[in-house]
Order: C-alpha cells, then sequence, then structure tokens
C-alpha cells in the first residue's frame, strides 16, 4: 500500500480526534524514524517525550523479547516478579516510598486525585473536598484529569467536570494561597508545564507551594509526566528546588514505550487507600513493568542523565542564537532537554516545513514550537537539528 492509502484507511477506521501529519511511520533506529517511503526524520518530538532511550536499543528490546516468553500479564489477584523490581527502583529513583502502577498518565493522574482524597476522608470524617489546580495547566482527557487541566476548550462539551476544582495562576503563589480553605485536600501542578507552552516553575513558587501544603495538611501532587524521567537533567524536576512531593504521577518515558504510568506517594499518604478503593486490570503487568525496570537500568548503565546535563547547555545556546537571528522567534523557555521556541508565525507551518526537511518537531500552547527529543541525542544531533530548522523558520 501506499502512504496516502494508509492515510486513507486510517481515516476511515480510526476516531478523527487528530489532525494527523502527513506521514506513516514504519520504523525507528536511534534518534530517526523512516516513513513508509524510506524518508528519514531526526526526531525531536520522541512520541510526545517518550522514547527517551532512542528507538531500537538493543537491551530494551531484548529485555521485553525475554518477558513476553516468559508471561505477559497476570493481573494484580497475584505477585509478579518485574513489577516488585520495577516498583523498588521506582521507589528509590523519586525518594517516596510506594507507587502504584497504571497504564497511562491520565490514570497516573487519576489515582493521585483519588488517593489525595481518601487521605483527607481518613483526616476530617467526611469526603467533598476541595482541588487546587493550574492555569494553563495539562493533566490528561480522562474526566478526573480533564477537570483539573486549566484549558476551558477541553473541558467545555464535556461538563459538568467534578466539582470542588478551583484554578490558580501557574507561578503566582498569592493565587493559590487565596483558594486555600479546609475543604482543600490538594495542589496539583506540573513541576514544568509542558502542553501549556513549556513554562519551567519559579523556585520561589514551588517551594512557597511545599510550604503551604505543609501548613495546611495539603497533599502536593508533582505531575511529572513529562518532565520527570531525567528530561530536565534530574531524574525528577522537583529535585532542582530541593523539595519532594506527597505524590508524583509519571508515564510517557517510565516505559519508553510500552504503556505504563505510575503514581508514586510519600510517607504521608502512601498507605491511604486500602485493598477496595482502587485497582487496575492491566497496571504494573509484567511486561509494562519489564520495561520500566529495564528503562531505570539503561539510564545508569548509558550514562541517560549525564548526558542531558552534557549536551543541554549547547542545545540552548544554539536555540538562544535562532532566537537572535530570527525576527519571528521571540523567546526561548526551558530546562534541559524539554524546550520551547515562541513564535509570532504559526506554529504549524514551521512543524510542517521541518517535516519535509526531514525533523519532527511538534507545538505546545498556540504559539510555541517544542522539542522533547529522545534523551541520547548528541551535539551532532543538535547541530543537524539546527540546520534544518533554520530551513523550516523562513
Ligand atoms: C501527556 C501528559 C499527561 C497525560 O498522559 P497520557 O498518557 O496521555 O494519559 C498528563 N500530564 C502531563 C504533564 C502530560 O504531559
Amino acid at each position: 500500500m501506499t502512504a496516502q492509502e494508509y492515510m486513507d484507511k486510517a481515516e476511515q477506521f480510526l476516531v478523527h480526534t487528530y489532525n494527523r501529519f502527513k506521514i506513516v511511520i514504519e520504523k525507528g533506529d536511534g534518534v530517526y524514524l523512516y516513513d513508509v517511503n524510506g524518508k528519514k526524520y531526526l526526531d525531536f518530538a520522541a512520541g510526545i517525550a517518550v522514547f527517551a532511550l532512542g528507538y531500537n536499543n538493543k537491551k530494551y528490546n531484548d529485555a521485553l523479547k525475554a518477558q513476553i516468553d516468559k508471561v505477559i500479564h497476570t493481573s494484580n489477584l497475584y505477585y509478579n516478579v518485574p513489577a516488585i523490581e520495577a516498583a523498588q527502583k521506582v521507589v528509590e529513583a523519586t525518594g517516596l516510598k510506594k507507587v502504584f502502577f497504571t497504564n497511562s498518565g491520565t490514570e497516573a493522574i487519576e489515582g493521585a486525585i483519588k488517593m489525595a482524597k481518601r487521605y483527607a476522608y481518613d483526616r476530617d470524617g467526611h469526603a467533598n473536598h476541595e482541588i487546587i489546580a493550574m492555569n494553563h495547566s495539562f493533566h490528561g482527557r480522562t474526566l478526573g484529569a480533564l477537570a483539573v487541566t486549566g484549558n476551558a476548550h477541553y473541558q467545555e462539551p464535556f461538563g459538568p467536570m467534578i466539582d470542588g476544582i478551583k484554578f490558580a495562576e501557574y507561578n503566582n503563589l498569592e493565587s493559590v494561597e487565596s483558594l486555600i480553605t479546609d475543604k482543600t485536600c490538594a495542589i496539583v501542578l506540573e513541576t514544568l508545564q509542558g502542553e501549556g507552552g513549556i513554562y519551567p516553575a519559579d523556585e520561589e513558587f514551588i517551594k512557597g507551594i511545599r510550604k503551604l501544603c505543609d501548613e495546611n495538611d495539603i497533599i502536593m501532587i508533582c505531575d511529572e509526566i513529562q518532565c520527570g524521567m531525567g528530561r530536565t537533567g534530574k531524574m525528577f524536576a522537583y529535585e532542582h528546588y530541593g523539595i519532594k512531593p506527597d505524590i508524583v504521577t509519571v508515564a510517557k518515558a517510565l516505559g519508553c514505550g510500552v504503556p505504563v504510568g505510575a503514581f508514586v506517594a510519600g510517607e504521608k499518604t502512601c498507605n491511604s487507600l486500602v485493598p477496595g478503593d482502587h485497582g487496575t486490570t492491566y497496571g504494573g503487568n509484567p511486561l509494562a513493568t519489564a520495561a520500566v525496570s529495564t528503562v531505570f537500568d539503561l539510564f545508569k548503565e548509558e550514562k541517560i542523565v549525564e548526558n542531558v546535563n552534557e549536551v543541554a547547555p549547547y542545545l540552548e545556546e544554539k536555540l538562544d542564537e535562532i532566537v537572535k537571528d530570527f525576527d519571528n522567534v521571540t523567546a526561548r523557555r526551558g530546562k534541559g532537554f524539554m524546550q520551547g521556541l515562541v513564535l509570532t508565525t504559526p506554529v504549524g507551518d514551521t512543524v510542517n516545513k521541518a517535516i519535509e526537511n526531514g525533523l519532527l518537531v511538534i507545538s505546545a500552547g498556540s504559539d510555541v514550537l517544542r522539542m522533547v527529543p529522545p534523551l541520547t541525542i548528541t551535539k551532532e544531533n543538535v547541530d543537524e537539528m539546527i540546520e534544518i530548522l533554520r530551513k523550516s523558520l523562513v
């Protein structure tokens, strides 16, 4: 079949919730993807911040194949070895206490919300609590996660949302503080806002939220589904601020392509959920958690976070040159390998032009060109990206 025939068939049979770019991907290798016509793309999107290790990593592939030959799924009615190994690695990496594995990011948020609500239910002896979330946030598409997503456009057709959600301004501590009541059970925020336009949190803001949560017995939930797993130069972005959340949500790069997410809880809430409160048929299944376990091993072995810290200053320098050289690029924002360029021309035009020229980049918000490459990129890959981007911005 030709690429066009595949695309026609896709539109015939898949629910049209995406206006997809007009390429049909066949395979990946390292930091490159190839379409069905054999055209090569330098991938600075990584399946939306997922494929941290790069494509076709032999050790990762072999570990998954070995697990497939043992057992793929068992349900959570029984213990399974990969889940136990992965749980220890996730808990140790976050500095928290216990983990619950999910199948996606949005489910990790659902679980985190339920855990915070359950904690407050025990604390107060009743339900009906409030959550403070941020404007321009993104936490997922299921109804609980959608309710804390500060984007009216995503919510509107699906109301009413769950009750008791209030929205504050990101990086404005007073706006958060003014929303706290004795019913507040959680404050949820991305440590670095992704979909909303690549906004890093100020140190004062994150530390201030930590303090507000401590003073008022509120659960601090950091959503690191996109910015976690080494992308900002620390395993988790909250480490930049010297704080720990009460719950962190993780997904995207956690399994590097196998669908898996997690919410990880500290001392305060890790025993709040009890048998019967929460569950999942697939979550933490042996295939998914073998992926998680292997990802943590390979992060160490291949010095992934070290690579981010080594190459990111070069990436930032080269992107700053673009801001200087192009009138339609007004700013750069981001940390590590999570970078955004603010454009005054339509982002979609540049994304399409880049694809034509063999580079995959994506958008964030309405005016930001987003780069979330595999964490294995080299300085040479940065040079290659910059060359194509310069051709695509005009
Ligand atoms: C992608 C994302 C989610 C949702 O994850 P899914 O796996 O798509 O459900 C939630 N929060 C943030 C910050 C994300 O970037």
